[in-house]
């Protein structure tokens, strides 16, 4: 079931994808398509996020429905398996069946203790070290530390996992990511630092990051996120926000634009959906993501009829659509 767009032709296209594995505490991802003059673009923002969080995710959608995406320097981009707060028998699962040399921990989850997270971490360091030689361990906090608990969580995680690649946002605030990173050699990526930021620079500013993780949807577009990338002046990480493929694609688009790609990418989150919108879904193969050419990106007519939301859901996005473009 679909709802016309506020911009003249646009349609809005509303599914409801079942998750695999509980993941910010939902089961059900629900994504609205835009489809305006035979391009289409991803809107989907988390269903508690109002009117102003939203507008990013719009514009992005929009550049992405418009073909307006800059050429790729690559063709295809190495992204890393996400292994969320799970029991280290299923963390083994994931990593042995993601593909991936690169594993990015979710820890510090609410309920759980450091101990489940360093039990998971040296689970996964075990599987990835099943698969091969150069496997890498990344873990993210979301920000659920303190200054302290964080640098006696990382020395801890570090050796579990046989060295970290990185952490990523390990306290909320800039100021306290820049005092962690001081106090740790373990890299620091920021995440919510940049896209939930008034200022995504702060980051550079105050030296609080070696990393920045950049998202298409909340930061505005590909477009928007190279502009980042350039002024920030750290290497990128780009990730998603577990959209379906659509929405991956312009992650992927950005990935393949970036001058340089020193790290895998977070976009290989299609394997955490039991359901999608293209035929050809966006997932890895060794670890690699290929760019779609341009175009390529259409949903299938008989996967959107069957993951269509609810009508009431529908008539719920195309009003929340009204009040994102009466900002
Ligand atoms: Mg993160």
């Amino acid at each position: 079931m679909s709802a016309a767009g506020s911009a003249a032709g646009e349609r809005l296209h509303v599914v409801s994808l079942p998750l695999r594995t509980r993941f910010r505490g939902i089961t059900v991802r629900e994504v609205a398509l835009v489809e305006h003059d035979g391009g289409w673009g991803e809107w989907s923002p988390f269903v508690e996020y109002d009117a102003a969080t939203s507008a990013p995710w719009l514009a992005c959608a929009r550049e992405a429905a418009a073909g307006a995406w800059p050429a790729p320097v690559r063709d295809a981009v190495p992204v890393n398996v996400t292994v969320p707060a799970c029991d280290p028998a299923r963390a083994t699962q994931i990593v042995a069946a993601g593909g991936c040399s690169t594993a990015k921990v979710k820890v510090a989850e609410r309920g759980q203790t450091l101990a489940d997270d360093l039990a998971r971490v040296e689970a996964v360091r075990a599987a990835l070290d099943a698969l091969g030689p150069c496997g890498r361990v990344r873990v993210d906090a979301n920000g659920a530390w303190d200054v302290d608990e964080a640098v006696r969580a990382i020395a801890l995680l570090d050796r579990a996992a046989g060295g970290l690649e990185y952490v990523e946002q390990p306290v909320a605030s800039v100021e306290d990511l820049a005092r962690v990173r001081r106090r740790v050699d373990v890299p620091v990526a920021a995440d919510e630092s940049i896209r939930r930021a008034a200022d995504p620079y702060r980051v550079r500013d105050l030296e609080a990051a070696d990393v920045a993780v950049l998202k298409v949807q909340p930061l505005g577009g590909v477009a928007a996120c190279l502009r980042i990338a350039e002024d920030i002046g750290l290497p990128v990480v780009v990730s998603s926000a577990v959209e379906s493929s659509v929405g991956i694609a312009a992650g992927v688009a950005l990935a393949a634009a970036l001058p340089e790609l020193p790290y895998a990418c977070g976009l290989a989150t299609v394997q955490m959906l039991a359901a999608d919108v293209l035929v050809d879904p966006m997932l890895p193969v060794d670890g690699l993501l290929r760019v779609p050419a341009s175009g390529s990106l259409v949903p299938d007519r008989s996967l959107l009829a069957r993951n269509a939301a609810a009508p009431d859901r529908v008539a719920w996005w195309a009003e929340r659509l009204a009040a994102v473009e009466d900002l």
